[in-house]
């Protein structure tokens, strides 16, 4: 629920509303806009009884957020939200980033190469992972700490900022230590522990949609982060399990516009899963791009026929540098820009 409070309204009148939530056993979130402020009403599972409310000074109206996800909705916060990012980059304002890179770090040398090689074809963020979720416990599992050493390398290197995945709340404190994004998997978009960890850091989260989670789901997952004080949630499509093997995932293109339509959070798109072939994946990102996405997520590997991990969906880099072109054809046209470097912009 939200308790709008009139143009102007004094400091006591706004105190008032957050001790009267109190007192009724919710938690109050005071936030001062422009115009007015509002004050959030959560911690309910239902419909809470506002006559209290109503009658107190300054109180100008109640909205009652009539959807089961409360701080991620547009009825919340009606202006999209914008993620900073070290170096001046942004999600979800007019610029579309793309974050690119192998599945998981491998070597020195192949994300050195990697990174280099999407840095030079226009990529602002890098992402691989050092922690590798796998269906099998006998495929490559990642790196670790190792890899997350190389990652922090590549940055130095690059320039680039990192994205990279956490599994587990021990491994988030390691990944936090060095992610300047920090990506939750779709195997774990309902690990509610984790996600209550990741709303206590202090770093954006890149959030993947779960493997047969419907938005509805997904969007509940981001209400765990932001209900524990982290507001810096950027989503992803990633494509749901289909009954048709032609595609490893079905891309839920439609969820681009349904997700912002529905919460202020910005959405980028992963192809690379969503597809799972590399030659599908240049057709899908401009698809995304065209159809609102707030960002790419794109797996390229400078030799993809030896990746440990998603060979057959990574693209080779002269790949990579026709998507950039062809991406940004599609993000000018629709009056958007692309992300540039942190150093373009100096
Ligand atoms: C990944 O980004 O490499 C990954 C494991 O993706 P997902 O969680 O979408 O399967
Ligand atoms: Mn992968």
């Amino acid at each position: 629920m939200l308790i709008v409070m009139r143009h102007g309204a004094p400091l006591q009148d706004i105190d008032r509303v957050v001790s009267t939530i109190e007192d009724m056993g919710y938690h109050a979130r005071p936030m001062p806009g422009k115009q007015r402020t509002t004050v959030g009403l959560v911690g309910n599972d239902g419909r809470v009884d506002s006559s209290r409310l109503e009658a107190l000074p300054g109180v100008q109206e109640i909205i009652h957020v009539t959807k089961p996800y409360k701080q991620v909705s547009r009825e919340w916060k009606p202006e999209s939200t914008v993620v900073r990012l070290p170096g001046g980059l942004t999600i979800g304002g007019d610029d579309v980033i793309v974050m690119a890179g192998p599945c998981s770090v491998e070597s020195e040398r192949q994300i050195l190469d990697a990174a280099r090689a999407v840095r030079d074809a226009g990529a602002t963020v890098l992402r691989a992972g050092a922690f590798k979720p796998r269906s099998s416990p006998y495929s490559f599992q990642g790196m670790g700490r190792a890899g997350l050493k190389l990652l922090a390398r590549a940055r130095e290197e690059t320039g680039l900022l990192v994205v990279t995945e956490a599994m587990d709340a021990e491994g988030l404190d390691q990944v936090l230590e060095v992610a300047d994004i920090v990506q939750i998997g779709a195997r774990n978009m309902q690990n509610y522990s984790l996600l209550k960890h990741a709303g206590r850091a202090r770093k954006p989260v890149l959030l993947k949609r779960g493997l047969s989670a419907t938005i509805s789901e997904l969007l509940l997952s981001a209400e765990y982060i932001l209900a524990e004080g982290n507001p810096d949630v950027v989503l992803c499509e990633r494509g749901v399990r289909g009954f048709d093997t032609t595609t490893r995932n079905l891309f839920d293109l439609s969820a681009i516009p349904v997700v912002h339509g529905l919460s202020h959070l910005p959405i980028v798109a992963d192809p690379s899963h969503g597809t799972g072939h590399r030659d599908m994946v240049i057709p899908m990102a401009r698809a995304a791009v065209a159809a609102g996405a707030d960002g790419l997520l794109v797996e390229v590997h400078p030799t993809p026929d030896r990746a440990l991990s998603d060979g057959a969906q990574s693209l080779y880099p002269e790949q990579f540098e026709r998507l950039m072109r062809e991406t940004r054809i599609i993000v000018e046209a629709i009056g958007r820009r692309l992300a540039e470097p942190a150093g373009a912009r100096a």
